[in-house]
């Protein structure tokens, strides 16, 4: 174990924070697949989350930061480090401002709008996971994403607390500077909205959910999409060419559309599943392991490259492994 007793007791002594040890990351995954980490470290509060990352980052102990576990394949081997989360989820109405903790589930505040009329995020409505996170990968659906939304964004460093404003975010196509500084953790986000109906607000969320749990069962095992979708200018000439106009939307092609056409549908190995009626949706099935999930995806990334000569690329964040880390 790479934790010194020492640095676990003062990881212990910081109040608001709970620390299991040798704890299996499996069951704080929607895949339900990952083995031990060395510590899961609960940070209530903001002020304990920040103090906590400062200690790791301080002395060195690897680790990783995760939330609802909804966009994560972690290693069958887990993750031999302190596995940090932020468990804040304070939702606060002001006006037509949101702010809330990383922690609160996006569902909690996508409620919290509707419910006060406040127009600009229904359509993300049953998307999974936290507001951090979603931050994090600009999180969207149906033509939206929280970029919209984003006024500013508290975050800490591991060092200090600090602000970023929506242009200073660097957000893309499920990107966000947070992606490329992972040891910046989103603490708050400041939302703002425009006024709406709330009867309509929730007539389209509902119309949106049912949609989305005819697609996602609630219980099905998995991360969403895989991969992310492709950007269309950033193809290929010749595969531009072959791409039918009607699957060009907000200038993305639907990765399904490949993986569709390599054979991804229906395909298995050991209990890992791509389902039969989307390409892009992988799902454990049983006991499913990382390591055939993995294999999976890159059996799937070099059958694309092969076939169209461009990478496919994934949505889903990687926990424990070599090559690729959260
Ligand atoms: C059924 C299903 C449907 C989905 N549909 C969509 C969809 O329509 N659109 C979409 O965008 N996504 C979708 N997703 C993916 C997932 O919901 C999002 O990626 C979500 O934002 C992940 O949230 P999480 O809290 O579970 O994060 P986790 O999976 O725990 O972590 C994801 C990443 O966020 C980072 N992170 C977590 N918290 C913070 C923080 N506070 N600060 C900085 N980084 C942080 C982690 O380090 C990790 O790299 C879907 C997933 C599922 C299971």
């Amino acid at each position: 174990m790479p934790i010194p007793l020492g640095t676990l007791e003062r990881m212990r002594s910081i109040s608001d924070v709970v620390i299991r040890l040798e704890e299996p990351l499996a069951p704080y995954t929607r895949f339900g697949i990952g083995g031990p980490a060395a510590a899961l470290c609960d940070a209530a509060t903001a002020g304990a989350f920040a103090e906590l990352l400062h200690l790791v980052c301080q002395q060195q102990i690897p680790h990783v930061v995760i939330a609802g576990g909804t966009n994560l394949i972690v290693s069958d081997d887990g993750f031999d480090g302190a596995v940090l989360r932020f468990r804040g989820e304070r939702v606060t109405v002001g006006g037509e401002r949101i702010n809330a903790e990383a922690g609160a589930s996006l569902q909690a505040v996508v409620n919290a709008s509707i419910a006060a009329g406040l127009q600009g995020m229904q359509t993300m409505t049953r998307i999974p996971g936290s507001l951090g996170a979603a931050v994090y990968g600009n999180a969207g659906a149906y033509g939206h994403s929280i970029q919209e939304r984003v006024e500013r964004v508290v975050f800490t460093d591991g060092g200090q607390e600090r602000m970023l404003d929506n242009a200073g975010c660097e957000f893309h196509y499920r990107e966000s500077l947070f992606k490329r500084r992972k040891d910046w953790v989103v603490l708050t986000a400041e939302l703002s909205f425009e006024p709406g109906d709330r009867a309509e607000l929730q007539r389209a969320a509902d119309e949106i959910k049912a949609i989305r749990d005819a697609k996602y069962p609630p219980a099905m095992r998995c991360a969403g999409s895989i991969f992310k979708n492709c950007l269309f200018n950033e193809l290929p000439p010749e595969v531009q060419a072959q791409i039918p106009p009607k699957l060009v939307r907000d200038g993305k092609v639907p990765s399904a559309y490949f993986l569709e056409q390599v054979g991804a549908k229906g395909m298995r190995r050991g209990d890992i599943q791509v389902a039969g009626y989307h390409a892009n949706l992988i799902y454990n099935d049983g006991a499913g392991t990382a390591e055939d999930l993995v294999s999976v995806i890159e059996d799937l990334k070099e059958r694309v490259f092969d076939r169209f000569g461009f990478a496919v690329e994934e949505e889903v964040q990687y926990v424990g492994f070599e090559r690729v880390a959260v």
